[in-house]
């Protein structure tokens, strides 16, 4: 059983970076930034495709030179996702990216400064109807506005830096605008996007920058992002990891997925932790079948257990598991027995199996084999594993006992 929660989403208008929408009812949208130069036309295709294979959306590149530039106009026609173009100081590389053709501009507001240089970014932006992120910045945060907040970088000053940026885009009647405020400080942004969102209905891209590498990168970007998606803030996300991109996309989708905000697009792998019961090294073979699994489209939950005295039971809910007991795999489907493997055909047996039921279905699946021939064959082997291990194999009860006796009360 899928258990879901559901999120009231704080209503937001829409706007379209290429053929994704984002923000209003659209799914929550995945970014991912390349880390090849953008000259490098066949290295940066070859990156975004990797990227769209693991499931981004949209994917951003540097513009930050003429070279980069006019890399873009030969990767847009060829990308499979939306192009955003990332322009840092230099307001010429805005409009040499939107000559190219791309599906978005990212502007840091603290870093293209001269309001005639904005303004003229926004005209060309609504004559050829392509949005633009505001993108803010903690680390750069334009320097009058941290004076004003006391040389700090407060939650104020980064919503304040958006606002300066829309008005400057109000004056030309530009209004496709996607916002950020990223921080290194999962607090700071929390608070920022908890703000902005009070005060503007723009889409909101949420990240936290800078996170660092995985697995503290992850967990940094994951309690900013989910915290707030929680909330029903935000349209679009990135994971900014000090890691390959594929894994920023990866993160992004499981966070996803695991909120219940997309649909699953590859198989989600549970694993019981292990215990005094293991029949197999259960690290080893899951992460195993996470590697045969790979990134193979199959929207299904698999489990991989350690015992079939307790598997079955446990991971009943998945759609596929299979558990380990007396040398051979207990292949479960929906909780119901419906083969046995040998033990070194587990992983290739679980692949094989979730082709199957991704094609054609669990009812299908189950009516291929004979379940109650299976579920004997599993009872057999769960039997005569109490019986070698008894009830009690990871020793519980004898712990138990030994408090009590230090107690006293044994
Ligand atoms: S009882 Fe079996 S399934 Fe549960 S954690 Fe232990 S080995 Fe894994």
């Amino acid at each position: 059983m899928e258990v879901s929660a559901t999120f009231d989403r704080r209503p937001t208008r829409q706007i379209q970076v290429g053929d994704v929408a984002v923000g209003g009812d659209a799914p929550i949208s995945v970014q991912s930034m390349t880390d090849t130069r953008t000259a490098d036309v066949e290295g940066t295709l070859k990156q975004i495709y990797s990227l769209a294979a693991a499931g981004a959306d949209i994917v951003r590149c540097t513009c930050n030179d003429p070279e980069a530039a006019e890399g873009l106009a030969r990767i847009v026609p060829r990308s499979p996702v939306p192009i955003v173009a990332d322009i840092h100081h230099q307001y010429r590389r805005a409009l040499e990216a939107l000559e190219a053709g791309v599906a978005c501009l990212r502007l840091n507001p603290g870093n293209i400064k001269k309001p005639e240089h904005i303004k003229a970014v926004a005209r060309e932006c609504k004559d050829r109807n392509v949005p633009i992120r505001i993108g803010v910045n903690g680390g750069s945060l334009h320097p009058d506005l941290k004076a004003k907040y006391g040389d700090k970088v407060t939650p104020e000053a980064m919503v304040e830096s958006a606002q300066m940026e829309l008005a400057y885009f109000d004056e030309v009647g530009f209004d496709l605008v996607k916002i950020s405020v990223k921080a290194s400080s999962v607090p700071l942004m929390i608070d920022a996007y908890r703000m902005l969102s009070e005060v503007t209905d723009h889409p909101l891209h949420l990240g936290v920058t800078e996170a660092g590498p995985p697995p503290g990168g992850i967990i940094k970007a994951t309690a900013g992002i989910a915290t707030l998606l929680a909330e029903g803030i935000g349209d679009t996300i990135r994971y900014s990891l000090t890691s390959d991109p594929v894994d920023e996309v990866k993160a992004g989708r499981q966070l996803l997925e695991s909120l219940g905000l997309r649909e699953r697009k590859n198989v989600d792998l549970i694993a019981c932790p292990s215990c005094g019961r293991a029949e197999i090294d259960v690290y080893a073979v899951a992460q195993q079948a996470l590697e045969a699994f790979g990134e193979r489209e199959l929207p299904l939950q698999v489990a991989v257990m350690g015992c079939v005295v307790n598997g079955p039971g446990e991971a009943g809910d998945a759609d596929l598991g299979i558990a380990a007991g007396n040398k051979r795999g207990h292949l479960f489907i929906k909780g119901k027995n419906a083969a046995v493997v040998p033990e070194d055909e587990m992983v290739d047996q679980l692949v094989e199996w979730a082709e199957f039921i991704a094609e054609h279905g669990s009812e299908a699946a189950l009516a291929r084999v004979d379940s109650e021939k299976a579920a004997r064959e599993a009872e057999r082997d769960r039997l005569a594993l109490l019986e070698s291990q008894g009830d009690d194999a990871n020793d519980s009860e004898q712990i138990v006992d030994l408090m009590r006796t230090r107690r006293g009360d044994g």
